[in-house]
């Protein structure tokens, strides 16, 4: 116990000591380049106001001189920078100085004066940056400056100033603006904090001296009942004495961003976005439109089409760019035009709206959007990356043909949801690598396509608009998923389909061997989601029956003959004492061994067969003439008997009693259906 409890002080007495070993190591040491050499210098420290400041390039000692990057001075010490190139001199000005700094001269031009530098450290080109003496601007700039040797810090401290009024400027056509008036050049602090919304100004080294003692209370705080969007109320005080500081509390409706700028004698907060610049740029190896933004503005998003356009609309802002129409070209935008978006419906009348359209060329795929905030930038990704193998095509004849690419046959599930009207189609993603995203498509029949991966599958979603007939082109098992999709053709509405489920009430059919399910059942079932395909599609439908009851061969046929239907269609199921025989057969009646039928039968029973195949995969038993039943010999229009499987075989009553046997030989059915009276 003992000897731990002298470990544990030891491993205490070593951590104490961490610190004081750290200072005596003394500052960081950088390399850097200067005249040509690769030198270490040391890294410096600065406090402002007593508050350390943060810059991607670090001051740093250059013969005891510390050195900062003339952007610092214009950042941290409010003045105006310029850089002349040719005379290789940097120019800072503020209202009552010009200061001319030239590289590695130890001449300075002070309002226009030839003056010796006082250390003798001129400025110098550091790492190709311009690095000028903080000692010297500063102390030509009116701030005190200091040095803590201990932790290698220097401090700059502006000098005391009154807070001497805060007011609102409004501004036409503008969100106001706050004005907190001082004596001479202050800093501040800024925090944003929620519940309520609200945004702190401190402002250290400054005392609350408000010229106006009818706007201040008792204790001496003022207090502002705004009640302009977005601000609600202000108030000011003097937050601590010694050291002095001023705090500023504003009151907001809500999260907004916002700009603090500081001047000679004030300083100023604005809600108002400024959109400054839009370009093409290159982020992560990806072109993005990079729109440049004062504040983070919110914004939305609309998508328009004919012509196809992305809108983006920056609340809460200004346009400050000059062009309005920009040559920014991409693969899929032509053209970006900007412009002060006079509020719609969508706004309200004083929304200060700036609106950004990008054109986009014509495309059957319409690019995939994403955007980004960074910092006050907002950036569009425009393009179809993540997604691949999928392709989606506008025919000739109109239609529509999506395909997915497969790296080998696979199995496939498509399914269309009527009411919702979506159509999913899901495989294992093993088989095929999609990505993930969305390809807008837009135009008058397809909205979207939404392409995901969920868990071991891929599921492609295809939204439309209004209903659609749909064909898969491919083969139940296969390489490559061909889906084509038209309107719901009003053609289709003069077409009656006479649907006959074979068997009932007294006459089960054939019963299956494993299962027992009976063939009238099995039938109905099929006739049932046959006729509702068919309406979905438009067609006009007639059932022979809708339930389990037992109707006459010949009262079939005539129901079907005063319906004046424009075709029959009977579904049955086979039975063979052969187990081994599988497949579907189409029996038809040949219009010459009729005395009722007008027309060729044989390419209707052809068109339908064929398609029941494809749909199905299930083997093919052939079209046969049978003018001996009654059904298809006794009805007018085209007819024929489906027998959509054997019963008889196990692996194919296995089939038959599945939904998704059932859906693809009805799809079967409905394309021959749609085909025949296509061609017709
Ligand atoms: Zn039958």
């Amino acid at each position: 116990m003992k000897r731990l409890i002298s470990v544990i002080l030891t491993m205490l007495m070593f951590f104490l000591l961490i610190p004081l070993s750290y200072a005596k190591q003394g500052p960081e040491l950088v390399d850097v380049t200067v005249d040509g050499k690769v030198i270490k210098v040391k890294k410096i420290n600065i406090l402002i106001n007593g508050e350390p400041i943060q810059s991607d390039v670090p001051p740093i000692l250059y013969n005891s001189r510390t050195l900062v990057p003339v952007r610092f001075v214009a950042n941290y010490l409010n003045a105006d920078i310029s850089w002349n190139q040719e005379k290789y001199e940097a120019t800072i000005k503020t209202q009552e100085k010009e200061i001319i700094l030239k590289i590695n001269s130890s001449d300075v031009i002070i309002n226009g004066k030839v003056e010796k530098l006082p250390y003798n450290v001129p400025a110098k080109l550091i790492n190709d940056r311009t690095m000028v003496p903080l000692r010297f601007v500063s102390e030509a700039l009116g701030f005190d400056v200091g040095w803590i040797p201990e932790t290698w810090t220097g401090t700059i401290d502006y000098k005391k100033q009154d807070v001497t009024n805060v007011s609102i400027v409004e501004n036409e056509g503008r969100l106001p603006k706050i004005r907190i008036e001082t004596t001479g050049l202050v800093s501040y602090k800024d925090i944003f904090l929620e519940d309520p919304y609200r945004l702190v100004i401190d402002i250290p080294r400054s005392n609350l001296n408000i010229e106006n003692k009818e706007i201040i209370d008792s204790r001496g705080i003022l207090k502002l009942d705004v009640q302009k969007y977005p601000i609600k109320e202000i108030r000011a005080s003097q937050f601590s004495i010694n050291p002095d500081v001023t705090r500023v509390v504003i009151e907001l409706d809500r999260d907004i961003s916002y700009n603090v700028n500081v001047s000679d004698k004030q300083i100023q907060i604005d809600f108002t976005n400024k959109v400054s610049n839009i370009k093409l740029e290159t982020i992560e190896g990806k072109k993005g439109i990079v729109i440049y933004n004062t504040n983070r503005p919110d914004y939305n998003i609309i998508r328009l089409y004919e012509p196809d356009r992305i809108v983006v609309d920056l609340l809460d802002s200004l346009l400050e760019m000059n062009d309005n129409k920009l040559g920014i070209e991409t693969e899929f935008i032509k053209g970006i035009r900007t412009s002060q978006f006079k509020p719609d419906s969508l706004y309200n009348e004083h929304d200060k709206i700036v609106r950004v359209v990008l054109d986009l060329k014509e495309k059957e795929i319409k690019p995939h959007l994403t955007t980004r905030v960074e910092d006050n930038k907002i950036i569009l990704f425009l393009d179809d990356d993540g997604l691949k193998n999928i392709d989606f095509e506008k025919l000739e004849d109109g239609s529509r043909l999506l395909k997915i690419k497969a790296d080998k046959r696979m199995n496939y599930h498509v399914k269309y949801d009527e009411d919702g009207k979506v159509m999913t189609i899901k495989f294992l993603k093993k088989y095929a690598n999609l990505g993930n995203g969305i390809i807008e498509i837009r135009d008058e029949l397809i909205d979207y396509i939404k392409v995901e991966s969920i868990g071991d599958y891929n599921k492609v979603s295809m939204k439309v608009k209004k209903d659609i007939l749909y064909d898969i082109l491919s083969s139940v098992k296969d390489d490559e998923i061909k889906i084509k999709f038209n309107d719901k053709v009003k053609k289709y509405s003069d077409k009656l389909i006479v649907i006959d489920a074979g068997h009932g009430g007294k006459d089960p059919g054939t019963i299956c061997p494993i299962t027992k399910i009976k063939e009238k059942d099995l039938a109905l079932k099929y006739a049932l989601s046959l006729e509702k395909r068919l309406r979905e599609l438009g067609f006009k439908t007639l059932l022979i029956r809708n339930r389990d009851e037992y109707i006459d061969l010949y009262d079939r046929a005539e129901k079907a003959n005063r319906s004046n239907g424009d075709a029959f269609i009977s579904i049955h199921f086979n039975a063979h004492d052969d187990k081994d025989i599988s497949g579907i057969q189409t029996l038809y009646c040949p219009s010459y061994l009729s005395d009722v039928k007008t027309e060729d039968n044989y390419p209707f029973a052809e068109t339908i067969h064929e398609e029941l195949l494809k749909a199905t995969g299930a083997v093919d038993r052939g079209i046969k003439r049978r003018p001996k039943l009654v059904v298809v010999r006794e009805t007018k229009m085209v007819a024929v008997l489906l027998e959509l499987g054997f019963v008889t075989n196990p692996n194919e009553e296995k089939r038959i009693i599945t939904q998704e046997y059932k859906d693809k030989a009805i799809q079967g059915i409905v394309n021959g259906i749609i085909r025949y009276f296509e061609s017709k």
